[in-house]
């Protein structure tokens, strides 16, 4: 036993140092795979916009409790090999990776049913196309985040460091339960904080999800030590990365202060598009150029150059993790943190 203890005390620590790593990089098209930020192309039409329309089939029928042992899911792990698995088991690889184990229980919670309901999303509804032989991937940047050593060690048994055993207990008390619209697991996408509102599907993705709606979100600069970042961009810089995207990139003036210009925002408040160069370039795009945490900005001319100051972290979409830890310390439970944040749904198998 003593082996298997060690066996799940590093497991528990490596989730430990991974929750922290995706924390500050936080999520970004986390647990969306089909239209991310990083490459997707402007006016393509992403997946969003195609979710619960998948004909008149029935829905399949699971039993609430006890279906995460039932149910297999295909994960393509990050060495390239693809495992067979049961839900539960891979649930608790990515809530170890996904959020912190410090959070609270009940926005663990919350984010064990927003990953179980992504994983039934793309069993049930709309297989992921980057991976037809898998149901979902260990990329946090195609699906979620996937710690398998945490998973390793839950498979493993025994005794359980406290941060492991709060994992454990948000998939297990949640066992079965995911959220739906439409008789249908959603489209459970989620990031790492908001700037006081979520973001319309349709302003980020081009496709608007009736569930994936701006809403209010509570959390604030102080739950969450990374909320306001600046990114500093010389003029030579900016140009260089700008011209480097979009070669017919052209009008530059004398005083890089004016080069970047007509900022529209989008009704959550993010930036929807710049012109810069002579071209406009969403919001989105803006934000995977220059690595900002967030298209919540305030762009600053330096005089050379450009300040980002970014509220908030993430696409903006779906559920905010720090927002649900928020409302989770103020007393609101899993269902009621999921309901918040994805409009109209109904929590099924509870
Ligand atoms: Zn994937």
């Amino acid at each position: 036993m003593k082996k298997l203890y060690m066996i799940s005390a590093l497991a528990a620590a490596l989730a430990v140092a991974l929750t922290i790593v995706f924390s500050a990089r936080v999520a970004d098209t986390r647990g969306y795979s089909l239209a991310r930020e990083g490459d997707a192309q402007e006016g393509e039409e992403s997946g969003a916009g195609d979710g619960g329309e998948n004909g008149d089939a029935e829905p399949p029928q699971r039993e609430g409790a006890g279906s995460d042992a039932a149910t297999q899911v295909r994960v393509l792990e990050a060495d390239g090999t693809v495992s067979k698995m049961a839900l539960g088991e891979y649930l608790v690889g990515v809530v170890a990776g996904e959020m912190p184990a410090a959070f609270e229980p009940e926005a663990l919670r919350a984010q064990a049913v927003a990953a179980r309901t992504m994983a039934l999303y793309r069993m049930e509804v709309e297989p992921n196309p980057r991976h037809p032989d898998a149901d979902v991937c260990a990329d946090p940047a195609c699906c979620m985040a996937y710690d398998p050593l945490a998973r390793a060690g839950w498979s493993a048994g025994g005794e359980y460091t406290p941060d492991m055993a709060k994992i454990i207990d948000a998939v297990r008390s949640t066992d079965g339960v995911w959220a739906a619209y439409g008789g249908e697991p959603i489209l459970a996408v989620f990031h790492s904080s908001s700037a006081g509102r979520t973001e319309n599907s349709g302003d980020v993705w081009g496709g608007e999800l009736p569930y994936l709606v701006s809403v209010d979100s509570p959390e604030t600069p102080g739950d969450n030590p990374g909320y306001t970042a600046a990114a500093a961009v010389t003029a030579d810089e900016f140009r260089r990365v700008v011209t480097d995207e979009y070669a017919d990139a052209d009008a530059w003036g004398d005083d890089p202060g004016t080069w970047i210009s007509d900022v529209a925002y989008t009704a959550a408040g993010r930036i929807a598009a710049v012109k810069a160069g002579g071209v406009t370039i969403t919001g989105g795009r803006l934000r995977a150029m220059f690595g900002l945490k967030s298209t919540a900005a305030d762009i600053e001319p330096t005089g050379d150059g450009f300040i980002f100051v970014t509220r908030g972290s993430g696409h903006g979409v779906g559920m905010s993790q720090y927002g649900a830890n928020a409302m989770a310390a103020s007393g609101a439970g899993y269902a009621d943190i999921l309901r918040a944040y994805y409009t109209g749904i109904e929590i099924k198998g509870a």
